[in-house]
């Protein structure tokens, strides 16, 4: 599919049931990589809002999908930004890693994966489609005057959101 030209940013990227996962599950499973806690439908940091849990619960461990994802490097969400002038790069790339690891403190499955830098030319990708959405909506408010040209697709089967966006030269 061809990305599509759009003026202002309005995806809706909505397929996060893989946050589920592993859908139904009983008990308590631990991630081996990361100590997200996966109880009641949800993965968390820890268990701290769930105090009254039962002795005898089953406790099981696995790797949770934010950890499979990174390490398949199996995006969600991927933004493309050429054209990213020198003096803004680090702004940039601070921006970046500081509004990931606050979506990361909210769910522990939000998570950037990667920031590649190659030239004038910046990818980012996450393991979660709206992050990504969420991600250039803010890189656009913030560098507003030289944030030219936006285009998104989905590809990977719908599952991933692409974004391109470019800094006017
Ligand atoms: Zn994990």
């Amino acid at each position: 599919m061809r990305p599509q030209q759009k003026k202002r940013m309005d995806i809706k990227a909505t397929r996060t049931e893989w946050k589920e996962y592993p859908k139904g599950k009983a008990g308590i499973v631990f991630c081996k990589t990361c100590n997200a806690v996966y109880y009641k439908k949800a993965w968390h940091h820890n268990l701290r809002y769930h105090k009254n849990l039962r002795e005898d619960i089953a406790v099981s461990f696995m790797e949770c999908p934010a950890c499979l994802a990174i390490k398949n490097n199996e995006y969600e969400g991927k933004i493309i930004i050429n054209n990213v002038p020198k003096n803004i790069t680090e702004h940039l790339e601070n921006l970046v890693h500081a509004f990931t690891h606050r979506a990361f403190q909210k769910d522990p499955m939000d998570r950037l994966i990667a920031v590649k830098k190659t030239g004038a030319r910046m990818e980012i990708t996450t393991t979660e489609n709206q992050l990504a959405v969420k991600l250039a909506k803010k890189i656009e408010d913030v560098f507003k005057k030289t944030v030219a040209r936006i285009a998104y697709s989905h590809s990977n089967k719908d599952k991933a959101v692409d974004i391109v966006m470019e800094f006017r030269a």
